[in-house]
């Protein structure tokens, strides 16, 4: 690969490919972004035509209902350089991102969004920052023109939050413009709102990652498709990543432990009490004992039976990964890639 970026692997097999894999792979989700579409494939073309890497632009249509669809199929028609990924109905900035991951050929995959708020022409910085060595770069919006109450103040407490839990400290998770080797983001199951923390769970596979500061614009056309739900839902995203990471992946430890705890000190409180009620022949009817006695075993036998549920849940969950998060329609591509 040129500008000593990433090196293709050529092996025997894939001699025949490696002519049609491009350097990069430009990913960009797309929802009702009709009017910035025409620019923003301009502005990726020409960025990345001035630069001497070859490329491809995947544009993934999640179910846009203002004719982004047809307009990119148009496009992916005459233009050898688009790609255009139709989903079947809206499900989401990740999952768009998932389906134009797997669509991807390039070496180097960058994700920007439709919008033109992210600038086209960061590009080529983030990329040269990848070749630096780097397996994961990300764009740090630093003068990020968006709403201060609505947007600005709950990601500064999410950005702080994640960086907490997860240990991987960035000043801008929710930035789309990001870089990554092809490779880091081939056995990524995604879900949710999990896209903005591909940095931390690629840092967790061993990932080397950095930010760098980008431009960013103001909304030309339409309107963002969030509000502060979006902040609500990233941070339940949080919480399940972080919670799996530490014991979900066994969590009849947990409950099981508890569980048994209860159980345990419930049957001997019990045992004590019928020894005191047989052998010393003493009343125990109105002992609190015996009620602490009832309360243990009941939620010690109830906790038990929740951390086998537990148990059977996360089973179902991890068999339950190979399944699609989107389903693709059509897909449009002049030279059939
Ligand atoms: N997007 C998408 N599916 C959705 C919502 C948004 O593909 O359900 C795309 C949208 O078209 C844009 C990007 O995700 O390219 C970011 O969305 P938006 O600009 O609304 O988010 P913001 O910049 O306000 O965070
Ligand atoms: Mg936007």
């Amino acid at each position: 690969m040129r500008n000593g970026l990433i090196s293709v692997r050529v092996t025997p097999e894939n001699e025949s490919i490696s002519a049609i894999i491009p350097d990069v792979s430009v990913v960009v989700p797309v929802h009702d972004e009709v009017e910035s579409l025409p620019f923003l494939l301009e502005a990726i073309a020409s960025t990345l035509s001035a630069s001497e890497l070859s490329y491809e632009i995947i544009c993934v249509d999640d179910g846009s209902t203002d004719g982004s669809d047809t307009f990119l199929k148009e496009q992916a028609r005459i233009r050898p350089d688009l790609k255009a990924v139709i989903l079947r109905r809206n499900y989401g900035q990740t999952a768009a991102m998932a389906a134009g991951f797997n669509y991807a050929l390039g070496n180097a995959i960058v994700t920007l969004d439709a919008d033109l708020q992210n600038d086209p022409e960061d590009i080529p910085i983030l990329l040269a920052k990848l070749g630096e060595g780097y397996d994961l770069v990300s764009g740090w919006r630093h003068k990020r023109q968006d709403a201060a109450i609505s947007r600005l103040l709950p990601s500064k407490i999410a950005n702080w939050l994640i960086g907490k839990i997860t240990g991987v400290k960035l000043h801008d998770y929710g930035c789309s413009l990001k870089a990554y080797r092809s490779e880091v983001v081939a056995d990524m199951n995604l879900y949710g709102e999990l896209h903005r923390f591909l940095p931390a769970l690629a840092y967790i596979e061993g990932a080397r990652i950095t930010e760098i500061p980008v431009r960013h614009h103001a909304r030309r056309f339409g309107r963002s498709k969030y509000g502060i739900w979006r902040t609500f839902r990233v941070l339940m995203d949080l919480l399940t990543i972080s919670f799996m990471k530490k014991f979900l992946t066994r969590p009849m430890h947990v409950f099981g432990l508890l569980g048994l705890v209860s159980m345990i000190s419930g049957t001997g409180i019990g045992i004590y009490l019928t020894f005191v009620k047989l052998a010393l022949g003493e009343m125990i009817g109105n002992r609190p004992l015996l009620i602490l006695a009832v309360l243990l075993l009941v939620t010690g036998v109830q906790l038990f039976c929740f951390g086998l549920l537990a148990e059977l849940l996360m089973r179902t969950y991890h068999e339950s990964q190979g399944r699609p998060i989107y389903r693709v329609r059509e897909v449009v591509a002049k030279n059939g890639n």
